[in-house]
């Protein structure tokens, strides 16, 4: 029988509130996310998602709620303290200093890390970013920019990586080895939530689906499900 520690969800959130003025971006939120999963949420313009990574990673203090990450209440910490706890967000927009180099950028996102990070050096190689560290991180492409930041947030060394957005902005090829490279950074061990728009990518991926709706959890399954799911279409997919 196991202890319950180990049936512990890595990440759970219960009752998570944000308001804005009056809109509930996240409302009442409850979501468990088991260590090793992969999973994209999907949702209409508005729905909270990028609040809910907010919340998750301590830019936003819920109005009510709490989060729990491998059995400890982290709602109260610091940013900061997450990253340190294995909690890293890459943004949905870009915030690499442009004038910097791309091993300084590098450097910075590691902070006090020190030794070799196996992964990290296999993922700028990936990424194809492995010969551009000497470069100023503004003159690389849209994409590469992009792949510089998911480098940066595996600089911390995650052990939950929350992607918001990863692919906007990308050529379908692009999108497909984001795609690749997400399902071998999950084949890896890390657990990852990403937030994605490009159906393409979500199929891709292929895994389960979380479709967030008024700040709320609307609809929870695998990606059959999700896409025979007529109120998710109704509400997402765009059918009448
Ligand atoms: P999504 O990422 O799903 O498109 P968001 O989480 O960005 O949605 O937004 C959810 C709701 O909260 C929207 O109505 C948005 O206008 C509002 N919102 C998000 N962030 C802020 C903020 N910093 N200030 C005011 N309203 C916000
Ligand atoms: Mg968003």
């Amino acid at each position: 029988m196991s202890s319950p520690v180990e049936r512990e969800p890595l990440l759970r959130v219960e009752g998570l509130t944000k308001a804005f003025g009056g809109i509930r971006a996240v409302d009442e939120l409850n979501l468990a996310v088991a260590a090793g999963e992969l999973r994209c949420l999907i949702g209409p313009n508005g729905a909270g998602k990028s609040t809910l990574f907010s919340l998750l990673s301590g830019i936003h203090q819920p109005d009510a709620g709490r989060i729990v990450f491998k059995g400890e209440d982290i709602t109260e910490l610091s940013p900061f303290r997450r990253v340190r706890k294995g909690i890293c967000l890459k943004f949905q927009t870009t915030r690499i200093y442009r004038g910097l180099m791309v091993g300084e950028n590098l450097t910075i996102a590691r902070g006090k890390v020190r030794g070799t990070n196996g992964r990290l050096e296999w993922a700028l190689g990936v990424l194809g970013l492995a010969g551009e560290t000497a470069r100023p991180a503004g003159e690389l492409s849209h994409s590469h920019q992009q792949w510089l930041e998911i480098c940066l947030a595996l600089a911390t060394e995650p052990e939950l990586l929350l992607l918001d957005e990863p692919t906007a902005g990308m050529t379908p090829e692009e999108t497909a080895l984001t795609a690749d490279f997400v399902i071998k950074l999950s084949g890896q061990g890390v657990t990852i939530l990403v937030v994605e728009h490009d159906m393409a990518f979500v199929r891709h991926i292929a895994r389960g689906v979380t479709v967030l709706h008024y700040g709320r959890v609307f609809a929870d399954g695998t990606l059959e499900e999700i896409e025979a799911n007529h109120e998710v279409r109704r509400i997402y997919l765009g059918e009448q």
